[in-house]
């Protein structure tokens, strides 16, 4: 599975040229491991271009709220189910830092999508916590928003370290293996019917270090910022992962 988050980047334009050169690069018709989370203004217009190049891209948001009603700005899961995204991001660390979002409106979040789309909760942890090996103990932490849910349907996590977003950095691929074996094992063994999630890497993933990460047993695929705002260098990175496929 492979998400592009496009964040608030974009405009008509951007997109109509992105779909082109995706189409250009990408020839096969296999695209329902695919997912883009763009803007939500501009859903209806990815949706249009999705259908018109018979893609089978899915459609995702990049947040929602727990609440509906007299909410200015908010994007409820009703209207997820409404529209027929499949997934949505939760949790991501832009949302925790710029938003204050805190691990008890997650919870709330994930658990008005679960049985509307596919959530991909974001976990991850600072430089400072990585620096002082706190990696294990942030990440349960904030996997116990999954607490009490009953997963019949799919869940994705997707392992984001805060520091490695947007900056060029990554882990080493063994380590980022070791931490999504982690994530698999505390979710299967706190979920009532043992569901292993997929677990995704996010952070500075791009064409040229992503088979290294595609390649490893626990991760089963990449949440791209940056590199997924072209549609040559994320039809690229997706070609990576059909050559890696598992
Ligand atoms: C992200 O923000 O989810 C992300 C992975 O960004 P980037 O690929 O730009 O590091």
């Amino acid at each position: 599975m492979i998400i592009a988050n496009w964040k608030c980047n974009g405009s008509k334009q951007m997109i109509f040229t992105w779909f082109e050169e995706f189409v250009k690069n990408y020839i096969s018709k296999e695209s329902s491991y695919i997912g883009i989370a763009p803007p939500t203004i501009y859903l209806e217009y990815v949706k249009r271009i999705i259908s018109e190049k018979s893609l089978g891209i899915k459609l995702g948001t990049q947040d929602l709220d727990a609440a509906s009603g007299a909410m200015t700005g908010a994007i409820s899961a009703e209207m997820i189910l409404d529209y027929e995204c499949n997934f949505s991001i939760v949790g991501h660390s832009e949302r925790r830092q710029y938003f204050d979002e805190k691990n008890s409106s997650i919870k709330e979040k994930i658990h008005k999508l679960i049985d509307v789309a596919t959530p991909i909760l974001c976990v991850g942890e600072t430089f400072e916590e990585n620096k002082n090996n706190l990696i294990e103990e942030v990440i349960s932490k904030q996997l116990r928003v999954l607490e009490g849910l009953n997963f019949q349907n799919e869940i994705v996590i997707a392992y984001e370290p805060v520091w490695a977003i947007g900056t060029g950095k990554t882990p080493l691929k063994e380590e980022v293996n070791e931490i999504h074996k982690f994530i698999k094992d505390v979710v299967q063994s706190s979920s009532i019917n043992s569901l292993i999630p997929h677990v995704l890497y996010g952070g500075s993933v791009n064409v040229d270090n992503c088979k290294d990460f595609f390649n490893c047993e626990f991760i089963d695929g990449a949440l791209i910022g940056g590199a997924s705002l072209e549609g040559t260098s994320f039809a690229n990175i997706v070609k990576s992962f059909n050559g890696s496929y598992k």
